[in-house]
């Protein structure tokens, strides 16, 4: 489907700084210059890839990591955002008129842009919501056009008004209101005639229908295989007649996906729903956030990024610092970083704190093979186990662990005794490092050091 290409370069680019563990600026904007490359060959449009780029780097440049994310994964969360932004932030809905009133939308676009089509797909969608649709063949210029709705309409078990092809457009949609009045529709849809580009006529045309019929919705349909073009036809349209929201067809196709990132830039009008395909129920409404995961084919990181920011609390890591600061840090804060830890899914980050564990910034990010992940979370689970295996007393108070509490620790936990004073000796070794790390310094919050 349309962005397979992109998906895949997006990818290579973030794999490459995800093996980096740490950026410099050079690395991100290296990375930016391929984020650009891989956006115009998908067709986006210059002037936005450069605004884009832009965004992320003034953000990724120079900005604190947030708690839990590696840099790698701070820029694939600033791309996210940006291209979510990009998109139009929100889902926009159609609007409807309050009430029984009556709902006229009318659909306007290109000739194969697939107008006719889509046409059917709303009428299904909004007949699911309740709504009584009346489609109107404005269309007086192919009669397959007006067969095609009456087909369309006939399978979605919607109505069709239809005065043949002797009728001038907008004295059609008049006639189809007075009809949709008696017949009780509270939706109308005029299928207008599309052209094969825009010309003057069309767009008197459609302006003729605003002037005649109360129009509440102008819904442009363009076509996403036409790139560049769809996005210049949809700022023509919308400087002309004004549109409310775009349509993007033929998502599902070979396309690069570029009309459906530029459009709301260029035209400051949201894209409400996509075709996905030429079936009747391929029309999907069009969610930003969604698209945007989709486009970085990252779902994975995306909600480990979520979890991060959601489940990181940042009270507690600021009172962690607190006492690591004044060195009470104690196997219970410990356990607590650690759960902190599960919860994203990688202890990599934990056993960086720990020196001579050898892990790296969630393990894998940084590098470590499959085995040494696997080492690192067997470690994990036998200091877990070893902190589990102590009373509250010595949790609290490290020091108090003499050899006989530690052989009755190892026993409880199943490691030998070498192991309980190697992780202690760890443990030391890291509040030590973090009573010197954070000496003095100025931090308001505590950050985890990777
Ligand atoms: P109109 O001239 O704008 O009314 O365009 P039509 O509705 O006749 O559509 C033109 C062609 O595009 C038809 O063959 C449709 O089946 C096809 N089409 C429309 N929407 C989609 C879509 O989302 N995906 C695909 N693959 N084909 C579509």
């Amino acid at each position: 489907m349309a962005f397979d290409s992109l998906t895949e370069k997006l990818q290579n680019i973030f794999k490459n700084l995800k093996s980096k563990g740490r950026l410099t600026e050079a690395d991100v904007k290296e990375a930016l210059k391929e984020i650009k490359r891989a956006l115009l060959a998908a067709d986006v449009n210059f002037k936005i890839v450069k605004d884009f780029v832009k965004k992320v780097e003034e953000r990724a440049i120079g900005q604190d990591v947030m708690t839990g994310l590696n840099p790698g994964q701070m820029v694939i969360k600033i791309v996210n955002e940006e291209l979510v932004d990009l998109m139009g932030a929100e889902t926009t809905e159609i609007k409807f008129e309050p009430g029984s009133a009556i709902t006229v939308i009318m659909m306007a676009g290109l000739q194969g842009a697939g107008k006719t089509t889509t046409t059917a797909k709303l009428a299904g969608k909004f007949k699911l919501k309740g709504k009584k649709p009346l489609l109107v063949a404005c269309d007086v210029y192919r009669p397959a056009a007006i067969k095609q709705l009456q087909v369309n309409g006939e399978k979605q078990g919607v109505d069709v008004f239809s005065m043949g092809e002797n009728h001038k457009p907008w004295d059609i949609a008049k006639a189809s209101i007075e009809y949709a009045k008696k017949n009780g529709n509270n939706l109308v849809i005029l299928d207008t005639a599309g052209r094969l580009h825009i010309d003057e006529d069309m767009m008197d045309e459609l302006i003729k229908i605003k002037d005649e019929v109360s129009v509440h919705q102008t819904i442009l349909v363009i076509d996403a295989m036409t790139g560049q073009d769809a996005v210049n036809v949809a700022k023509e349209f919308n400087d002309k007649i004004g549109i409310d929201g775009v349509i993007v067809t033929k998502l599902d196709g070979d396309t690069r996906g570029g009309a459906a990132l530029s459009v709301k830039a260029v035209t400051g009008k949201p894209i409400l729903y996509v075709g996905m395909g030429e079936k009747l129920s391929d029309l999907e409404q069009f969610y930003p956030d969604r698209m945007a995961s989709r486009i970085l084919g990252m779902g994975d990181v995306l909600s480990l990024i979520e979890k991060a920011e959601a489940q990181i609390d940042e009270d507690k890591a600021r009172e962690m610092g607190e006492k690591m600061k004044k060195a009470s840090f104690d196997y219970n804060d410990f356990l607590e970083a650690t759960k902190q830890m599960k919860n994203l899914g990688g202890l990599g980050s934990i056993m960086n704190m720990l020196p001579g564990m050898g892990g790296g910034a969630l393990g894998k990010m940084k590098g470590l093979s499959d085995d040494q992940t696997d080492e690192a979370e067997k470690n994990m689970a036998r200091m877990e186990a070893m902190i589990y295996s102590m009373t509250p007393h010595e949790r609290e108070n490290p020091d108090v662990l003499n050899p006989s509490r530690k052989h009755r620790i190892a026993r409880g936990a199943g490691v030998d005794i070498s192991e309980v004073n190697r992780m202690n000796k760890q443990f030391n070794e890291m509040k030590k490092m973090m009573k010197s790390v954070t000496k003095g310094g100025k931090r308001g919050k505590f950050k985890l050091p990777f």
